[in-house]
């Protein structure tokens, strides 16, 4: 049975790089019927905060990525400690005693005769009187004896790979002050829940070679894994830094619609084009993990405007009625409102300065060549309410009167009624204009 998670570290908020692990990871399950966990990475009690716990569950139920269950690390403590025991008794675990400092002098050593910075393991030679000695002073470390051959997988998204384990240093999976990290949290628990598919960031790559080897010396099964590229801004610039203004939350906040940062971030690196999908099914259906590529991904957030418009454009009346409620737009309206509104917006912000317009009128916008035109029409204009075919009627008739047509005709009407050279096919707006300020 597939089994995916998406794991977070409640340390934040999470954003658009975090989102296309949530997303592969929940289409993966989905596709397959499988289950899609949502695993909180809370070990660190200092930096986890239960604020962004509910604040990634909020962000990943606006966006209709649903879970079949929650697990929590920090409530697994037993079984890692289990787990670092049994290591511990096969002679992986291993006690080291170097502060930051030593261990960052060592790897300048390194560096300068061009050695890769790699631990040096030189705890392994500590006599046990000397351990205890430092264990009093300042107290050790736990980390994992590597087997010094290669590590290979294939990787879902980048092939073959193989990973010299000599040149990673052995991963310290306890800390002085016996907090657990992530690597052996991680291990235990993509075994313990049966994970058959891992996706994450390449950032990941040396720690999957890691716990590859952990995996199989706890005697679990080695999921698949797969690493998708990490994002750039538009120019190739590393997002790193600037993730934090990309929270879902803020792009919410903005008007992003759920289905355009979905339909964005299913696509976005991969050989197939984006487009704006109808449904989380399709968005499922659709999903190829083997389309995308090594390269680093352009992310542009512009480009999520566009295409919230698109899905607006394909909105039904029933999925923003709560919108029109809030607006005031009355019932009978709402239908009318909304194919005309719909067309001429690129967020749900702009739904209200429409429903404005129709409501209030707008200030006429009148170039002095056309004031004597645009006052003899208005003449003509009889007072709202209007009818379908208002428009035509009304302006058929300024023609006549006039003389005017085409572009000369309309286009100073039409900025007379709305303040503006562009919007709505202007038969469908009247009927929902309830003023027109340029007559009063
Ligand atoms: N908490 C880890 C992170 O956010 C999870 C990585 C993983 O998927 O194993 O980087």
């Amino acid at each position: 049975m597939t089994t995916t998670r998406f794991a977070p570290s409640p340390t934040g908020y999470i954003h658009v790089g975090n989102l296309r692990t949530a997303l592969f990871n929940y289409l993966i399950a989905r596709q397959a019927g499988g289950t899609f966990i949502l695993r909180i990475d809370d070990t660190d009690p200092e930096r986890s905060k239960e604020e962004y716990v509910d604040a990634i569950k909020e962000d990943l139920e606006w966006l209709g990525l649903t879970w079949d269950r929650v697990e929590r690390q920090s409530e697994r403590l037993d079984r890692y400690a289990e787990e670092a025991d049994k290591l511990r008794s096969m002679g992986r675990f291993y006690e080291a005693f170097e502060t930051p400092t030593e261990l960052d002098l060592k790897r300048k050593k390194q560096l300068n005769m061009g050695k890769p910075p790699v631990y040096d393991r030189a705890a392994l030679e500590l006599s046990d009187d000397e351990k205890s000695k430092l264990r009093a002073e300042r107290g050790g470390h736990w980390r994992f004896l590597l087997d010094h051959a290669r590590i290979e997988w294939t990787d879902g998204i980048l092939g073959d790979l193989s990973i010299d384990a000599a040149s990673v240093s052995d991963p310290v999976l306890i800390r002085g002050d016996g907090q657990v990290l992530y690597t052996l949290a991680s291990v235990v628990d993509d075994t313990d829940m049966g994970i058959t598919h891992v996706v994450r960031g390449s950032d990941h790559v040396t720690n999957t070679a890691t716990q590859i080897q952990m995996i199989e010396a706890i005697g679990g099964t080695v999921p698949s894994f797969a690493h998708h590229s990490l994002l750039t801004g538009p120019q190739g610039e590393a997002l790193s830094k600037r993730l934090g203004t990309l929270a879902l939350r803020d792009l919410r906040e903005q008007g992003v619609e759920p289905m355009a940062l979905l339909s964005l971030m299913a696509r976005l690196g991969s050989s197939d084009p984006v487009e704006v999908r109808g449904s989380m099914q399709d968005l499922i259906d659709g999903f190829d993990l083997s389309k995308f590529g090594s390269a680093p991904t352009k992310f542009d957030k512009d480009d999520l405007f566009p295409l919230s418009a698109t899905v607006l454009h394909g909105t039904d009346l029933s999925k923003v009625k709560t919108d029109l409620d809030a607006l005031g737009v009355p019932a009978d309206l709402q239908d009318q409102f909304w194919t005309v509104a719909r067309e001429n917006i690129t967020t749900r912000h702009d739904i209200a300065a429409w429903w404005v317009l129709c409501r209030d009128g707008a200030d006429p916008v009148i170039d002095p060549d056309d004031a004597e035109f645009v006052a003899q029409a208005l003449a003509m204009l009889p007072d709202a309410p209007f009818e379908a075919d208002s428009w035509k009627t009304w302006t058929t008739a300024v023609k006549e009167a006039t003389g005017r047509k085409g572009r000369g005709l309309f286009m100073p009407l039409r900025k007379a009624l709305t303040g503006m050279d562009h919007g709505p096919d202007m038969s469908a707006l009247m009927p929902l204009l309830q003023t027109v300020r340029a007559k009063a």
